[in-house]
């Protein structure tokens, strides 16, 4: 038998730590298992559990249907802690979710104004940026913000270094834009950078960024040789077929995970204090401004416009933080209206339920 509470339980190279086992302690008492997410995908997921027989893990597939919610953001995915009731028939089921210390959250593609979590409990998030092109430095700023807002540490890597001689100088630009942030220069393809990558990580390492941005073969270069190895893995589905899953939730060889997030096109924030930590050079100029609620545009003794004006604040990136902070307004003024619309349909349910109790009618049983 496994002690969950056991700081040399399997999962701890996951991350499994007394934190999370004391909060595991009422599931544990209910027979449910520990478990980490690997992998999500419609009402199922992947996820690792301690083997009792080897002692080490083994991934489970499960049915995650009980603990779905209309909420996208409060629905499990790769990362989650889980309780899990592995005796249920005929899949292991999700019963329940332990709290996350921090998550990735951006907003679904399109027009729509719901959240899409990319990776929970993650201790940092790591923005991968091809040198192949000019880096493109607004994005890089939303990335952070996203970075920001999830609680955890962001960190820039620069990938593909072999491909630019200027890498230190590219490497100076990105570090003005991301205050409070190492940046890196990497190359899969010669090693430089990669050992002073791996000591900046520990923990779970969320990795995000554009597609073709290097993200699988810097995942592989920090997971060694054994790289595929691990990412593939063969689970048994409910009808007992053999199947072979992409692991999204990769161990590094000296401890620590990194969970590969999808390549991202369109980064949409999702509200948050993400964006004054991205920009936390703005805030701080903000404080010396002659007004407290200072809109930065036209007022007197303003320090921001100030900065504008002798060219310390470059304009680029005041209009990327203006842009990133309507978009940010926009979701707040959204899940308001998200907010508002619950409560009226719930209002209406009452008001409904209510007028059928005034009503003696054919359906009121003690009067009929
Ligand atoms: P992902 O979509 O972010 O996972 O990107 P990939 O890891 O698939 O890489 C995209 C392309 O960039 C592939 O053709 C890789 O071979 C190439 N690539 C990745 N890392 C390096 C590198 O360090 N140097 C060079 N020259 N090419 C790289
Ligand atoms: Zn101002």
């Amino acid at each position: 038998m496994v002690n969950h509470t056991s700081a040399a339980h399997p999962l701890s190279a996951y991350g499994w730590d007394e934190d999370r086992a004391a909060e595991f302690t009422y599931f544990a008492e209910a027979g449910l298992t520990p478990a980490r997410i690997s992998r999500v995908d419609r009402g199922r997921c992947d996820l690792l559990v301690a083997d009792e027989e080897t002692g080490g893990l083994r991934t489970v597939r499960a049915d995650t249907r009980p603990v779905g919610d209309p909420d996208p953001v409060k629905c499990p995915c790769t990362g989650d802690w889980a309780a899990v009731d592995l005796a249920a028939q005929p899949l292991p089921t999700v019963t329940a979710l332990l709290s996350r210390g921090t998550a990735v959250v951006r907003k679904t593609a399109g027009g729509r104004s719901d959240g899409q979590v990319l990776a929970a409990n993650v201790d940092t998030v790591m923005i991968a940026v091809s040198l192949a092109a000019d880096p493109d430095l607004g994005r890089i700023e939303r990335f952070l913000a996203l970075a920001w807002e999830s609680g955890a540490e962001p960190l820039v890597v620069l990938t593909k270094g072999d491909l630019v001689d200027d890498g230190d100088f590219i490497r100076a630009d990105v570090e003005k834009i991301a205050p409070g942030v190492t940046v890196l220069v990497v190359s899969a393809e010669t090693g430089e950078g990669i050992d002073v990558l791996r000591a900046c990580l520990h923990g779970a390492t969320a990795l995000v960024g554009q597609s073709g941005a290097g993200k699988s073969t810097l995942t592989n270069a920090l997971a060694g040789h054994r790289a595929m190895a691990v990412q593939e893995t063969r689970s048994v589905d409910e009808k007992g077929r053999h199947t072979t899953t992409t692991r999204e939730l990769i161990p590094l060889p000296d401890g620590g995970v990194v969970i590969d997030t999808p390549g991202l096109r369109e980064v949409g924030l999702y509200g948050g204090e993400g964006v004054d930590m991205a920009f936390a050079d703005i805030a701080a100029l903000a404080e010396a401004c002659r007004f407290d609620d200072c809109s930065h545009r036209s007022e007197p003794g303003c320090a921001v416009a100030a900065a504008l004006e002798d060219g310390t604040l470059p304009q680029r990136r005041m209009e990327s933080y203006l842009k990133l902070q309507r978009e940010n307004d926009w979701i707040a003024s959204r899940s308001d209206a998200r907010v508002a619309a619950e409560r009226l349909k719930k209002w209406k349910t009452i008001t409904k339920s209510m007028r059928g109790a005034n009503n003696p009618t054919r359906h009121d049983p003690v009067r009929r």
